[in-house]
């Protein structure tokens, strides 16, 4: 692909101060600035975002910040794809008009101490099997705020605990940003797109597939009557294992609190995070 075919022109900024700058500039002139926040390698699950954003802002800000605060010391940071020219060509032909790209320098002082700790929604999921790494969002998403300054933000609902997370971060700490959250974008064959599908073989990509289908099963299970949580639980597991792939959990939450439930009532959470080989995926799906 010819990555110097961008329709637009499209402005990089990888400094907090001039970025505040020109945020001041389009809030004076009155425009709405809207913000979808990532980790580049774009996909169609970020492209669906910003073209939610496009739609409802005057300008859209694609942030493309790698944050090494939201990953383990085990975990893919140093692996994690990174292909800057082609997903600035993506975000200029979806419309994007700046990319904010920090490095970890430019947007974390030498001697940062502050830390951003949204209690509650974090604990369970993935905040019990990927302990700080929700301080690590939730400080880089509100250092994002205070930087882009943007009146609406953008998160999709692949992550849906990130989502709960900002929401309730945003009404905790006052931060005048509207909150929005866009469905799963998947393949045709269901398995949700992520920056780290990359990682998997073949026959991995062909194994991941059993997360999607034991969600859909759940959901079947659950329109047919099942209430018991356990229950579809472990007819889940019992799908995902049969794949040899290593469960980190299989849980169904209350949507709101991310607390575990017993029994299913009008709606509910189902969430799975699981090792394909030596990759880590997460799904969701929603009873109701
Ligand atoms: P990431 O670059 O993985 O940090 O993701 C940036 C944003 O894109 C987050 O709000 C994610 O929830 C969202 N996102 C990632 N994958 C998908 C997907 N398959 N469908 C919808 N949104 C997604």
């Amino acid at each position: 692909m010819n990555i110097r075919s961008s329709k637009k022109m499209i402005k990089v900024i990888k400094k907090v101060r001039a970025m505040q700058k020109l945020a001041d500039l389009l809030r004076r002139e009155g425009k709405t600035i809207g913000l979808v926040p990532t980790m580049g390698a774009l996909h169609d699950g970020h492209l669906s975002l910003i073209k939610k954003c496009v739609k409802a802002s005057d300008v859209t800000v694609l942030s493309v910040f790698v944050n090494r605060l939201q990953f383990g010391p085990k975990e893919d940071f140093g692996n994690y794809p990174r292909q800057f020219a082609m997903d600035k060509k993506l975000a200029a032909d979806n419309g994007v008009d700046y990319i904010f790209a920090p490095s970890h320098e430019d947007f974390y002082n030498s001697d940062f101490s502050s830390f951003v700790d949204v209690e509650g929604v974090t604990k369970n999921l993935c905040g019990s099997a990927r302990p700080g790494h929700f301080i690590g969002v939730a400080t880089a998403v509100t250092k994002l705020f205070t930087a882009i300054k943007p009146h609406k933000a953008f998160f999709g609902e692949k992550d849906f605990q990130q989502f709960v997370t900002i929401k309730k971060l945003v009404a905790d700490l006052n931060i005048d940003v509207k909150i929005y959250s866009g469905k799963i974008i998947r393949e045709k064959n269901g398995l949700a797109l992520s920056s780290r599908n990359a990682y998997l073989s073949d026959d991995e990509r062909e194994r991941a597939l059993v997360l999607y289908r034991s969600l859909v099963e759940a959901k079947r299970l659950f329109i047919a009557g099942e209430k018991n949580a356990l229950k579809i639980i472990n007819n889940a597991v019992n799908s995902i294992e049969s794949q040899e792939i290593e469960i980190d959990y299989v849980k169904i939450v209350d949507i709101n609190s991310l607390a575990d439930i017993k029994r299913i009532g009008e709606k509910a959470l189902m969430a799975i995070a699981a090792k394909v080989g030596k990759t880590r995926l997460i799904d969701n799906i929603v009873l109701k």
